[in-house]
């Protein structure tokens, strides 16, 4: 299990550090630690280590968007390689009250993404729904962006509201 860091931790700006040697101890004990956090955490459907409570996060993120919990995704060092159409979809993000805050993003409807999978292999994915938006919100993460960066000034200003309150009611608890 590692913590999950919660905006406005500055931390969340970090950008992640390309993956130099996927098969390094060290690497494959950060997607173990990942994967135990995404399993272990209810209603979570995907994880960035620039979320997590770690020194120096990885370009590394753990996705799994079925029921059952069963379709685990590691994408390492993702890229978007191929993107088109736009979706207005809710989303919500486990570093920014999940259970009180949520907002719909433009994101692209179908993308290809490149990564390295856990073996180090190389993947070219082709992803829609659910699991596309997921890639993009992690890889915003990677990139040090949160969901609530795209929103529009009127529609973030709300947000930072909303997120002011629900921070005072949680302290007050
Ligand atoms: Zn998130």
């Amino acid at each position: 299990m590692v913590a999950i860091l919660s905006y406005p931790n500055k931390r969340l700006n970090n950008k992640a550090r390309t993956v130099e040697d996927v098969l390094a101890p060290d690497v494959q004990a950060v997607i173990k630690d990942m994967f135990e956090t995404l399993y272990s955490t209810e209603n979570c459907a995907g994880l960035a280590a620039t979320q997590l409570d770690f020194e120096e996060p990885l370009a590394i993120t753990v996705i799994d968007v079925s029921e059952e919990k069963d379709q685990p995704y590691c994408l390492i060092n993702p890229e978007i390689i191929a993107s088109e159409g736009e979706t207005n979809e809710p989303e919500a993000c486990m570093s920014v009250y999940p259970s009180y805050v949520s907002d719909s993003v433009k994101r692209a409807e179908k993308i290809t993404v490149r990564y390295l999978n856990q073996q180090g292999e190389q993947v070219e994915l082709a992803a829609d729904g659910f699991l596309a938006k997921c890639i993009q919100h992690e890889i915003d993460h990677l990139n040090g962006y949160l969901y609530i960066d795209r929103l529009s000034k009127l529609k973030r200003s709300r947000a930072d509201k909303k997120i002011a309150k629900v921070r005072r009611f949680l302290e007050s608890e």
